[in-house]
């Protein structure tokens, strides 16, 4: 998200400096291992619709200025039962926004799709316009187009406090301070610690990723298997075809329910994560559940509603913040960049972003 408002701003010919606390692509936040889901038949809530449309838009963009493939399209699926929340969402933002899908059973998808084995009354939504981004190029590419604007990024270099008074700001790092007109806090698992208000409302959760071998490969190439979101009894689950690593990669979404401390948390996955990744992959894509081949932690951060909180600080209309992206934001990153450009200098943003108002978790009377 950082990096995308650093790019925005940038080519806005606003003067702009990017601090990060690690390197330019590293594995301690929520941003890396190699493939990001992006999906149009948005289940969560159909008024992420116009904002995923623009995101496409502005990654093939991004696409054209880096000369290099960030999005892959390989359709999505949204299954589960009749009247579970995955395939009930995204059956409505399809009919809503007049997204062209398909709606097959169990039996259809794995006849369509042979990696997928999941039960007849299994209730599928296929969407053509699905696929993948590859994080941790997006968010180079980000960065490389906002230096070549003239932004100026340093890594390596926390910020440690940050204030406001008389319209301007101030951040203090380990290696200097800066003073500027306005500033965009975009801290993913640390954003409570730079915005106390944040605490009870953008909490970070340890996730595990797998990648196993499967013995049919030919199932699990991007031309044969679109993305996914599954509802099945054991919980919610997400998968991609083998990118980049010759496995079937997939992850449980609120893995073992830990909230964490992103300073201290445990990054070396265990023998439970794995357990429970395959226990999920042997029951529903069996040809892709052969010897495991990669195991990544990562963070989710989640806000009480699960919808990403996009505001200006209750305070401070000269700081904008992003965060609470819980666990589904990195397909909009691109348009999340427009709008930090907008929030903190645009009188009215170009999008309507009243859905993610911070005071919506304001307590009532
Ligand atoms: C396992 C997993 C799978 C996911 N799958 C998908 C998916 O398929 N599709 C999808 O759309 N989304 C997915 N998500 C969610 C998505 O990746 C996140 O919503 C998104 O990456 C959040 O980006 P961010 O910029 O908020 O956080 P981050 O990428 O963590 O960036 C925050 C940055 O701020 C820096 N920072 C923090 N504090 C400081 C400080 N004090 N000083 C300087 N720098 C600081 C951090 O080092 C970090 O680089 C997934 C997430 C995980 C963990």
């Amino acid at each position: 998200m950082g990096s995308a408002a650093l790019f925005h701003l940038a080519r806005r010919r606003r003067r702009v400096l990017g601090l990060e606390r690690f390197d330019l692509v590293h594995e301690y936040g929520s941003s890396h291992g190699l493939t990001r889901i992006i999906r149009l038949a948005y289940w969560e809530h159909p008024t992420y619709v116009a904002l995923l449309r623009r995101a496409y838009e502005l990654w093939r963009e991004l696409e054209g200025l880096a000369g290099e493939p960030l999005l892959h399209i390989t359709g999505s699926v949204d299954a589960g039962p009749e009247g579970g929340p995955i395939f009930q969402g995204a059956l409505r933002s399809s009919e809503l926004h007049g997204l062209p899908h398909e709606v097959l059973d169990g039996d259809e998808l794995h006849r369509r799709f042979p990696g997928y084995r999941l039960s007849k009354q299994t209730r599928c939504l296929y969407q053509p316009e699905g696929g993948f981004l590859l994080p941790e190029r997006c968010d180079v590419a980000h960065v490389t187009q906002a230096l070549d604007l003239g932004a100026d990024v340093r890594c390596r270099e926390p910020v440690l406090e940050w204030g406001a008074a008389s319209g301007r700001v101030w951040v203090r790092t380990a290696r200097g301070r800066y003073e500027a007109g306005r500033l965009v806090i975009c801290a993913g698992p640390w954003a409570a610690k730079l915005v106390p208000e944040l605490a009870r409302l953008a909490v970070p959760e340890r996730q595990v990723l797998a990648w196993l071998q499967p013995s049919r490969p030919e199932y699990f190439q991007p031309g044969a298997f679109p993305v996914f979101n599954l509802e099945v009894e054991e919980g919610h689950y997400y998968g991609f075809p083998s990118f980049l690593i010759p496995g079937f990669k997939f992850g449980k979404y609120h893995h073992r329910r830990e909230q964490v401390d992103p300073d201290a948390t445990r990054r070396e996955p265990e023998p439970e994560d794995e357990e429970l990744l395959r226990a999920f992959a042997g029951r529903y894509f069996p040809d892709g559940a052969g010897a495991t081949l990669m195991l990544k932690s990562c963070l989710f951060t989640n806000s009480p509603d699960r919808h990403f909180i996009l505001d200006r600080h209750p305070d401070h209309p000269e700081v904008a913040i992003a965060a609470g992206f819980s666990g589904h934001g990195y397909k909009f990153c691109s348009v999340i960049g427009e709008v930090m450009a907008d929030l903190v200098h645009a009188d009215r943003p170009r999008h309507d972003i009243e859905f993610f108002r911070l005071d919506r978790f304001a307590p009532t009377a």
